[in-house]
């Protein structure tokens, strides 16, 4: 089981805190983070905005984001469902988002890959933080979602279909 968690975490699908515990496990953070979503009941936490938006296509759910802005702390309330924004409150939210090629994405991007109420703030918090850049939700909400569909068809172990590729190999 350790050395499994080590494997995931070096290739990036999970990382792990200093007492070898599961810290995030995208697109979910073990710990609360600014990106919170509520699912089936149950409060969950995101690692990013981006990552909070991908969230419905992934389990194929309508679901609430409740996010703040990065600057000045605003409650934001993103309606989304698989392939759209609902409705956004405020409706000038904004993703600002960092793409970085240094591994792991949780130190690397996670923590400037927020909410921002406005463009205003989206300017503001890129002044503030190199590399990053505003979306529409829209535009996020698109991005995300390519980058989950190939996850979830291609690169996700647990999704990977080998109980059936066995089964088929027995009956050869
Ligand atoms: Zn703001």
């Amino acid at each position: 089981m350790r050395a499994g968690l080590a494997t995931l975490a070096a290739a990036d699908y999970l990382a792990l805190d200093g007492r070898g515990q599961v810290s995030c496990l995208y697109p979910f953070s073990t710990a609360p983070t600014a990106h919170g979503i509520v699912i089936d009941g149950r409060q969950r936490y995101a690692m990013c905005s981006i990552d909070a938006l991908g969230i419905p296509a992934m389990i194929d759910q309508e679901l609430e984001i409740t996010g703040r802005c990065a600057i000045c702390d605003r409650t934001i309330a993103i309606r989304v469902a698989p392939g759209a924004i609902l409705t956004a409150t405020p409706p000038e939210t904004r993703v600002v988002a960092r793409q970085d090629e240094a591994e792991p994405a949780c130190a690397a991007c996670c923590p400037f890959t927020v909410f921002v109420c406005s463009q205003e703030h989206a300017d503001r918090f890129a002044r503030r933080i190199a590399g990053t850049h505003a979306l529409s939700l829209g535009e996020a909400l698109t991005h995300v979602e390519e980058i989950f569909g190939g996850l979830l068809a291609e690169e996700l172990p647990a999704s990977r279909p080998r109980g059936r590729r066995w089964g088929q190999a027995r009956n050869a």
